[in-house]
């Protein structure tokens, strides 16, 4: 990819054909002032009816609504749709306002549990415990359908709708990259219209984001949101393919974008599988993009501010790594994956009821199963912007050595300090 030398991050939205003025003197949507405010779950671009909303990505790869002021009505619907920045306003994240109300004290906290699915094959192909499979199954054998985030044929991440296992299936395993929701959320209202039950996964934004532009309580739509770390940027993944596949010389076949299978549940390795110029297929196993997205670098600035890193989400089921399980309770640990769940409402209660039979399950306190990101957002790293400099202005194997931990000299000192504390152990012993 062709690189201008420069970062140049946006501030607010962008608007096109901005000269365009209305008769009416009513001015522009401002959908957002500050770039941390946007997540970019497109509920405003759903929601415009002249279509004069596009998603374009900004200059770290995120997508981020542009308005046309030529199609533009200046009807406010796309801004009465918005509901991040309310949301951030109640955590007191907005810059002009202090927060609204104290959501913890009104609310009942979930109940929580750990599950494994008690098929092994279904667990090993998931993430955690395997439990987005399970409620999906039962939605499917309803007549319902599946909204999720797969894996493309360029290793991107989108959201379908599924009708059949076949591609329901493609929507486990995480996918470290915000994921594209391009025209999906008319495709959901639609069903709900049609009376089909929808299921809808994905991030706490994007299923705020659903609810809001549907503005109306659906009793057929259910809701699964995952508890996440932060989005990172596709751009930075795309590169970072294109840097491994000149490396080795070869073309990217597949991707996992975290290996289970060769290495755990609890280990983060990528691994990708690479075809050469003779044919033959390497599986190229490295921790590079794990440790920039580990730093939180590559992270959309709405995740910074996220307002849904709490124990309270949006969805009805909020799903998870269950982080701390072998400290809990050891005998369910197998290193293959536990899934945590929340259970938010009542309607995510009776769904969890329909697949407990289908599932392993341990009710849990829900202070010993408290993770890092059910609890505040995580920083924004003091030389983010420095990464992004870099990322601008030098060939991308730099990057990989100052943030994702490659070459000789930090393998040496990963190695060193690996012999320390194995010394430090024996002495202590
Ligand atoms: C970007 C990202 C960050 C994460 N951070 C954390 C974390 O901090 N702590 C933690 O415990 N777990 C994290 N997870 C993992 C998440 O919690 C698991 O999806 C969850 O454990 C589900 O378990 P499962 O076994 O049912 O998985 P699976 O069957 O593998 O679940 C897949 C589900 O994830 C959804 N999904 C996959 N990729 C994306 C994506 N890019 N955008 C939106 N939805 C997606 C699918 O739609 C599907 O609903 C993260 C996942 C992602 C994609
Ligand atoms: S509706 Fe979503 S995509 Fe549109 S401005 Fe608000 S947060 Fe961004
Ligand atoms: S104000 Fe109305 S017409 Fe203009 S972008 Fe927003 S929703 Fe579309
Ligand atoms: S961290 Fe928050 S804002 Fe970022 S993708 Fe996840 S839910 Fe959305």
């Amino acid at each position: 990819m062709e690189r201008s030398k420069q970062y140049v991050p946006h501030q607010s939205v962008r608007y096109l054909n901005s000269e365009n003025k209305d008769d009416s003197g009513k001015p522009l949507p401002m959908l957002y002032e500050n770039r941390e405010n946007c997540c970019g779950c497109t509920a405003c671009e759903a929601a415009c009816p002249v279509n004069a909303i596009v998603m374009a990505d900004d200059s770290e790869g995120f997508p981020y609504p542009v308005i046309d002021a030529k199609k533009c009505l200046r009807c406010g619907k796309c801004l009465a749709v918005c509901r991040l920045k309310e949301d951030q306003r109640e955590k007191g994240y907005l810059k002009d306002a202090p927060p609204k109300t104290t959501e913890a004290a009104s609310k009942e906290p979930p109940a929580c549990y750990a599950v494994k699915h008690k098929n092994f094959e279904i667990r090993m192909a998931s993430r955690s415990g395997g439990i987005f499979t399970a409620v999906s199954d039962w939605i499917l054998e309803q007549g319902g359908v599946v909204y999720g985030c797969v894996q493309t044929k360029d290793f991107l991440a989108q959201h379908i709708r599924a009708e059949r296992k076949e591609d329901r299936d493609r929507m486990r395993g995480s996918k470290y990259i915000q994921s594209s929701l391009d025209g999906i959320f008319p495709q959901v209202r639609s069903d709900l219209d049609a009376g089909r039950k929808v299921l809808f996964s994905g991030t706490s934004c994007q299923v705020a984001g659903l609810k809001s532009y549907l503005r109306t309580d659906y009793e057929n739509l259910l809701t699964v949101d995952i508890v996440c770390h932060g989005v990172p940027s596709p751009l930075i993944w795309k590169e970072y393919l294109v840097w491994q596949s000149k490396k080795h010389k070869a073309v990217c076949k597949a991707v996992d974008f975290r290996n289970k299978r060769d290495f755990g549940w609890k280990a983060h390795v990528e691994t990708l599988t690479l075809q050469n110029v003779r044919g033959e297929m390497i599986q190229v196993n490295s921790e590079v993009y794990k440790r920039m997205f580990n730093g939180v670098y590559l992270s959309r600035p709405s995740c910074y501010q996220c307002p849904y890193k709490s124990v309270f989400h949006p969805a009805d089921l909020t799903i998870a790594d269950y982080w701390g399980i072998q400290k809990i309770a050891p005998e369910f640990n197998d290193n293959k994956g536990v899934s945590l769940v929340l259970v938010n409402t009542e309607a995510g209660k009776a769904l969890f009821e329909q697949v407990k039979d289908t599932v392993e399950l341990l009710e849990c306190k829900l202070e010993d199963s408290l993770q890092p990101a059910l609890k505040a957002p995580f920083p924004v790293p003091a030389d983010r912007t420095e990464f992004w400099k870099m990322f601008y202005s030098e060939p991308f194997e730099a990057l990989a050595k100052k943030y994702g931990g490659y070459g000789f000299v930090n393998t040496a000192k990963r190695k060193l300090g690996r012999l320390k504390r194995s010394l430090k152990a024996k002495l202590r012993r």
